[in-house]
């Protein structure tokens, strides 16, 4: 099967500077939480990135200078000769499947917590230190910001030797270079303080000495925040972020634009839609010339190409989507678009990094496991001796399902049998919760990918006992019969049953979900400290 015409403009190549990307999907840069300490982990990962199509492919936020210390998250450093060696492994393996190979040069500013270099962290201003924790940053005088620069530059020379095309001025996500531009935290006196001209000021001279330093072979792009969404106390769209973009419109190769903080950009499909960002970042392709990128969780090849047409952007920016399917332009381009396993906007991803661990996908099980356990998105190892004795899978939900898919690609004879009439499990019910629908994209790409399959069939209705199990005689069973939520209110915290919980009155998630009537005022008692707690009472909240 071809490619549908209708997607060709994806596929077209796109000038970045002094080079050209091959088509316009653009891996943006994105945590892994696995940084420099598993550099090997980190290069297969963006390899695999380049092998399913991307045009460009980034490293994650990438520390220029060890005042710039993200611990107990991790980061990726350009510091000396010996962080080269370890960041051209990455640039090597992205430019092994034909990719562009970008970085994201970092400083952090008063959002560095230098826990492991224990120097102070910069700011603008001498602003406390972002986060929770008590700590002071240091006011930058001239003699700072001019070490910032020339760490810039070093760091740019640095990527250039590692073998990077795309080099980055990272100023979004709130850190140093938008410390300067959001008032919130320059309140300088000086000419980097001020008119808005002035707080751009250092932004574009990183941009002009980043250009002197490396754009000769090396593309410049900047990330930029367009807005905080926090109105008038934050960067807008309207104001600052729109005269930012004009003050250095022609300036860098590339912008990639977005919405700040973090979890904003990211935001959960509970809270944000595909395309969510449009109306933040639309504006800035009617104020330059050069190449446009931008992000919305895009998964959808209509969507892509309908950004695209209607000059939004210039390319398909992706993290998320580049999560859950590396193989995403591939699979376009192929003319199976049905076989790309979508993103859900769950935020797994994301919250590993949160938890300085390395990353974990709902959808794609292999990824942040491409190097120590060899495992590969589309590609999954042939089955071994015991091929024809058949495997019985009991639960079709989410892990039955994948189980029975992996197993039946290995090339096992699978039998799945599921209790109910339905398979799904766990997605079927919760997927029907406020927010949540684009869950069950779990349970239907897995149906989709095991009818293709004839060696793995399916029993719906069949309710099987151990007795029964045993009966049926296949040497390897698994078992994927999932959980139900406790009733007594033992916990995270609670270690033994909650007095009264035994009462009538008292429900699970699983009730509620089931359609349990519920008469008069709730309280929700959430010793789980996860989705489950808000999104239930959103439910009832609207019932
Ligand atoms: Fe992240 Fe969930 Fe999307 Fe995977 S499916 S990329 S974990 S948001």
């Amino acid at each position: 099967m071809g490619r549908n015409p209708r997607y060709d403009i994806l596929f077209e190549p796109v000038r970045i500077g002094p080079l050209t990307a091959r088509n316009r999907f653009y891996q943006v840069p994105h945590c892994t939480g696995m940084g420099f300490d598993l550099p090997h982990s980190v290069s297969r990962l963006r390899e695999i990135k380049a092998e399913g199509g991307w045009a460009v492919v980034n490293t994650e936020y990438c520390s220029m200078h060890w005042s710039a210390d993200d611990a107990p998250f991790r980061f990726c450093s350009l510091w000396d000769e010996q962080d080269v060696k370890i960041q051209a492994q990455t640039a090597e393996a992205i430019h092994r499947h034909g990719a562009l190979a970008g970085i994201e040069l970092w400083h952090g500013g008063n959002h560095a917590q230098n826990r492991t270099s224990r120097e102070i962290a910069l700011s603008p201003s001498g602003s406390a230190q972002h986060g929770i924790y008590p700590q002071q940053t240091k006011a930058m005088d001239r003699e700072d910001i001019r070490n910032l620069r020339r760490w810039q530059v070093q760091a740019a020379k640095r990527a250039k030797r590692a073998g990077f095309d795309i080099v980055y001025v990272y100023a979004g996500h709130g850190y140093l270079p938008f410390q300067f531009i959001t008032q919130r935290w320059n309140q300088r006196g000086d000419e980097y303080g001020g008119a808005i001209e002035n707080r751009a000021r250092l932004l574009r001279e990183m941009i002009e000495e980043t250009k002197d330093a490396v754009g000769d072979t090396c593309a410049v792009a900047v990330r930029l925040a367009m807005d905080e969404l926090m109105g008038p106390q934050g960067v807008t769209a309207e104001n600052e972020g729109r005269a930012v973009i004009a003050l250095l419109a022609e300036l860098p190769d590339l912008w990639d634009v977005n919405i700040s903080y973090v979890e904003n950009d990211s935001i959960s499909a509970r809270f944000g839609e595909e395309g969510h960002q449009e109306k933040y970042v639309g504006v800035v392709k009617q104020l330059t010339s050069k190449p446009v990128v931008s992000v919305g969780r895009f998964t959808s090849p209509d969507a892509m190409a309908s950004l695209i047409k209607r000059g939004i952007a210039d390319f398909i920016g992706a993290a998320r989507p580049s999560i859950a399917d590396p193989f995403l332009p591939s699979k376009i381009s192929a003319g199976h678009e049905d076989d790309i396993r979508e993103c859900i906007g769950c935020n797994i991803c994301r919250s590993t990094n949160n938890m300085g661990a390395p990353i974990r996908c709902t959808q794609n099980p292999t990824m942040g496991e491409e190097y120590r356990r060899g495992w590969h998105p589309e590609r999954i190892a042939p089955a071994g001796g015991f091929k024809d004795d058949g495997v019985l899978v009991v639960g079709g939900g989410p892990a039955g399902l994948e189980c029975a898919l992996s197993l039946g690609r290995r090339g096992y004879r699978v039998a799945l049998a599921e209790a109910g009439r339905e398979l799904g499990g766990r997605i079927n019910r919760e997927s029907r919760l406020p927010g949540l629908a684009t869950y069950a994209r779990v349970r239907d790409w897995r149906l989709g990918q095991i009818a293709k399959l004839a060696n793995i069939e399916v029993f719906r209705e069949s309710h099987l006992d151990r007795e029964q199990i045993l009966e049926m005689g296949y040497p390897h069973v698994v078992i994927a019969t999932g959980a139900t939520w406790r009733r007594d209110g033992i916990g995270v915290n609670t270690h033994f049953p909650v007095p009264g919980t035994e009462g009538p009155g008292v429900l699970t998630p699983d009730d509620v979900m089931a359609g349990a009537k519920l008469a008069g005022p709730v309280l929700i008692y959430d010793d789980d400290h996860y989705y489950m707690g808000g999104v239930l009472a959103e439910l009832l909240l609207k019932a």
